[in-house]
């Protein structure tokens, strides 16, 4: 698998590595890791640090490990462990042998543990978590020493092992460090280590009545796995002494070193993993792979390419401050990536019948189209063209309005690879006064080329032959949430969900090489947008198609070079 994908552009993370490159801290290694907690699915933030990550290593020859940060029982699950090695690879990146579980780590971590109750560097607190609290201080107050602190080397020890032997309950226990509790920097004022949580962990089982924190398992993971530079978000800055003050505690061999670099937050979506739970789980989508979720899996489904998005997160880049990207940064990229590779077919999303009149009713003519307009080798095909067509509805106006470059009473238009038709009548409905058919003329002498005369018309618009057509339900997504920072504004983040991000139409027409379209193929409906055929509802009897995104309106460039 290809893992040579990395910047090209160099950054601060990169600048410190070169810099230990150069003073030859890590022995010119570079081993890094993606450290994933499996409680839920990867977004795409998490695919801003799988591209860091696995870049960085492969661009100075090193490894990136993957990790599974599986030390907290709540929440953690196989499917999220196989939707993680999925999305990665999916990604492309290859950590080759180099799968690990923190969970592997705990014995060696509970020594680890041990080993600073003798050195007098951890102590058993039994306050609650809410008397720690209190305790702690803030940012202008030092914190207030646990009564617990100065208990013997041997009463915490035998603590610590009751406590792995599930003689407790929850909460009555925890072992902290014991640093200092008038630190500036809260984080180091007696951090908790480990807790008792009597649950059921989805690999160890009952086994372990204990669970590591955070800031104890991550760094000695990394030590363990001799990780050289160990990247995390900026959140954790203030954790990085602490992450120091452990492995220098232990005297352990390898000590990362850990750089932060800004998380990615990106518009009209929210980027955490709690939040898209609750979405899932109350049903605000139709699951993790509901194309409107800004998950890899979401957007998997919707058709976006891994290309695109190793694109997207080549281009934001990697700073030391916090900012909101605009999603139409990513949907630029898809388009980019999309523009070359997606073959060009005719669809028509609301079709309004058009009747030829002076076509012969029995007669079929066949179109060659190109299936890319700049990629001789990607081919051609042929699109049938018959008497009876649809055309979409926007593309018919009663009384156009002005700046409306398409068909309407008294006007020309081409349709596009074939003829130029010229309005006749319409038919409407005598009930509602919809219009339900229009008929025109067409030009024999015009097919594929220029009206004879040099007479101009008014624009080029697309069709589908009725009986030659197949049916497909066409899902269209807009922004799943109406408000550019849904987690910045006031109140449940939910009810700035948007009402419209999707919208089912289920009476498209299609060109006929369309049928037995594969699931995951994705396409350009000229002047409507790419589409992919959803992998998972789409069959053989029904196409069921995601609009993956919209086009620019590329169509006046479309309209000139076929000289209408
Ligand atoms: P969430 O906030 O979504 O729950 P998390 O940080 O708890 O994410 P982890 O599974 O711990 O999720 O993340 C794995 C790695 O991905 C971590 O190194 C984390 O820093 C990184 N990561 C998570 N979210 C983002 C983001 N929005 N941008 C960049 N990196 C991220
Ligand atoms: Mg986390």
């Amino acid at each position: 698998m290809a893992q040579a994908h990395f910047s090209s552009s160099s950054d601060f993370v990169r600048e410190i590595i070169e810099e230990h490159m150069k003073t030859n801290r890590f022995q010119g290694r570079v081993a890094t890791r993606f450290p994933p907690e499996p409680n839920g699915y990867l977004h795409i933030g998490h695919a801003k640090s799988v591209c860091l990550n696995f870049g960085i290593a492969a661009q100075y020859g090193g490894t990136c490990n993957l990790r599974m940060d599986d030390t907290d029982p709540s929440g953690e699950s196989l499917e999220y462990v196989e939707s993680i090695i999925n999305d990665v690879r999916w990604l492309g990146f290859d950590w080759e042998d180099r799968l690990f579980y923190a969970s592997d780590y705990f014995e060696q971590l509970y020594q680890c543990a041990v080993r600073l109750i003798k050195n007098g560097n951890a102590y058993v607190c039994s306050l609650s978590a809410d008397e720690i609290r209190e305790r702690r201080g803030t940012l202008t107050e030092p914190g207030k020493e646990s009564p617990y602190r100065n208990r013997s080397n041997e009463e915490n020890l035998h603590l610590f092992e009751r406590m792995r032997a599930g003689e407790f309950e929850d909460g009555t226990h925890v072992l902290r460090a014991k640093i200092d509790m008038a630190s500036p920097n809260i984080t180091m004022r007696d951090p908790v280590l480990y807790r008792i949580k009597r649950a059921t962990h989805y690999r160890t089982g009952g086994q372990w009545r204990i669970y590591p924190m955070y800031d104890f398992a991550h760094c000695l993971s990394d030590s363990i796995e001799k990780i050289t530079h160990s990247i995390c978000t900026l959140e954790f800055e203030n954790n990085r002494p602490l992450y120091d003050w452990i492995l220098d505690q232990l005297k352990l061999d390898s000590h990362p070193r850990q750089i932060e670099f800004a998380r990615l937050n990106l518009s009209y979506t929210v980027l955490s993993k709690r939040r898209l739970i609750e979405l899932v789980g109350k049903g605000s989508v139709t699951g993790w792979d509901d194309p409107r979720m800004p998950t890899i899996a979401g957007m998997r489904r919707r058709g976006y390419t891994p290309d695109a998005i190793r694109n997207f997160c080549d281009r934001i880049g990697v700073a030391k401050n916090d900012s909101l990207i605009d999603m139409a940064l990513l949907e630029h990229c898809v388009r980019e990536d999309l523009n070359e590779r997606a073959p060009r077919v005719l669809g028509v999303l609301r079709p309004l019948r058009l009747v030829i009149d002076n076509y012969p009713e029995d007669q079929v003519e066949e179109f060659e189209c190109f299936n890319h307009p700049q990629n001789s080798a990607m081919g051609s095909r042929k699109v049938p063209f018959s008497r009876v067509l649809y055309i979409e509805q926007d593309d018919f106006q009663e009384n156009p309005q002005r700046k409306f470059n398409r068909l309407g009473p008294g006007r020309e238009v081409r349709l596009r690879y074939s003829y130029i038709i010229k309005y006749a009548s319409m038919v409407k409905d005598e009930q509602t006064g919809e219009i339900t058919e229009v008929h025109c003329t067409y030009d024999p002498e015009t097919r594929n080329a220029p009206p004879p005369d040099g007479r101009k018309v008014e624009g080029v618009i697309h069709w589908v032959s009725a009986e030659h057509s197949i049916s497909a339900e066409a899902r269209l997504y807009d922004r799943l949430f109406q408000v550019a920072n849904p987690l910045g504004e006031e109140g449940d983040f939910t009810k700035y969900l948007n009402p419209k991000s999707l919208e089912r139409i289920d009476s498209c027409r299609l060109e006929p090489s369309l049928k037995g379209a594969a699931p995951g193929s994705r396409y350009q409906f000229e002047r409507l947008g790419y589409f992919c055929v959803d992998p998972i509802d789409s069959s053989p009897g029904g196409l069921v198609l995601n609009r993956i995104v919209t086009l620019r309106d590329s169509w006046t460039k479309v309209a000139s070079r076929e000289n209408k």
